[in-house]
């Protein structure tokens, strides 16, 4: 899918000054907000992509790049969104930017309506390992996860100095008049809600460390250092904040047989002499179990065998990687007597005199293939 034009997802001409931007990041970032749209996709998607939009735009140098290159400017590692695009945590971190204060500290909302914040709990961060054939398939595994959960017991009453609100207003007589202040209540944290009833074996805010096993379907196709989120299995907050998020790390681990470059495979395949010249089948490892292919007779060293679709699948969906066997001719180091006298009889035999094709490609023309 091609991207839409950053100003178009701001819905702002190309005119717009910077506070037009900020502005119009603001209304979108609330309109799409994950908070406001639980589980809706395409909300979650216009939500990120506004905040891609942002990043650039209120950049002046990532804007003038932008201007001038369009979305090319922040491709092939330009400093921009690789690997899949801006997190949500660095979503939010960018809010405090556009929102003013008050979003640190675990707050991060637009709940209640009535401009009451909800505390949103904190962030858990595990990482998982996945094998290349995990990778290549997708898994749902279950995790044990070390959670914050409201203790059972535990009960919560409306905050009596800032009377549920979170926030404590303020009206100060200064020389340009009377000015309105307003700040988080230091009695509740900002939560509106403080401790009624809790058991012994409960923090101070009510809540107790539980292991709790989550599982966590993993789309095909992921790379070593991406990061999922798995909304509302971070911590819990206490009262009737929202739970945090819980965030997984993925890395992925080597292969013995197969490396991975993108979605592409590559595999190492070492041919004997007698098999090189005669031909033969040999049976190699891919991602979905082994498969026979056909060596043809008189193979070279070099050759690469491309089979269509045996990589991994494309995290966007659309398609899938090679796997490319690399053929190696394996040149023995040592022979006896009588096989050294087979190999000198054969030396000046036009048989084993290089006659390279125009279908047998020098390396370099490969290398130049490969990339095209
Ligand atoms: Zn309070």
């Amino acid at each position: 899918m091609a991207k839409r034009d950053y100003y178009e997802v701001l819905g702002i001409s190309k005119g717009a000054s910077a506070s037009e931007i900020k502005k119009a990041y603001r209304k979108k970032a609330i309109e799409f907000h994950p908070d406001k749209n639980p589980d809706d996709k395409e909300a979650e998607a216009k939500f990120k992509e506004a905040a891609e939009a942002y990043e650039v735009l209120s950049d002046a140098d990532k804007k003038a790049r932008y201007d001038q290159f369009g979305h090319q400017a922040f491709e092939n590692g330009g400093g921009g969104f690789g690997g899949g695009g801006m997190n949500m945590d660095d979503i939010f971190s960018q809010f405090g930017d556009i929102f003013g204060g008050g979003f640190g500290g675990g707050f991060s909302g637009f709940g209640g309506g009535g401009g009451q914040r909800r505390v949103k709990g904190s962030n858990l961060r595990i990482r998982v390992k996945l094998t290349l054939e995990e990778i290549a398939n997708g898994i749902e595994k279950k995790i044990k996860v070390k959670r914050k959960i409201q203790a059972p017991g535990t009960t919560y009453k409306t905050c009596s100095t800032c009377n549920g609100s979170g926030q404590v207003t303020r009206i100060a007589n200064t020389i340009l008049g009377r000015m309105q202040t307003s700040a988080p209540c230091n009695v509740c944290g900002g939560a509106g809600q403080t401790i009624d009833k809790k058991p012994n074996d409960a923090d101070s805010q009510g809540l107790k460390v539980a292991e709790e096993t989550v599982s966590i379907k993993i789309p095909a196709g992921v790379v070593d250092g991406m990061q999922l989120k798995v909304s509302g299995k971070g911590n819990e907050a206490p009262g009737n904040g929202v739970s945090g998020d819980l965030i997984v790390l993925i890395e992925e681990e080597a292969h013995d047989k197969l490396q991975r470059e993108g979605d592409n495979l590559h595999y190492d395949l070492y041919v004997s002499y007698p098999d090189a010249v005669l031909g033969t089948t040999k049976e190699i490892d891919t991602v979905t179990g082994k498969v026979r292919i056909k060596v043809e007779a008189g193979v070279q060293s070099g050759k690469i065998l491309r089979l269509r679709g045996k990589g991994i699948p494309s995290i966007n969906g659309y398609g899938k990687g090679d796997l490319l066997v690399h053929v190696n001719v394996w040149t023995p180091k040592t022979l006896n007597k009588q096989q050294k006298e087979f190999f000198e009889s054969m030396r000046n035999d036009e048989h084993f005199d290089p006659k390279p094709e125009s279908s047998d490609k020098s390396f370099f023309e490969k290398v130049k293939d490969m990339f095209s």
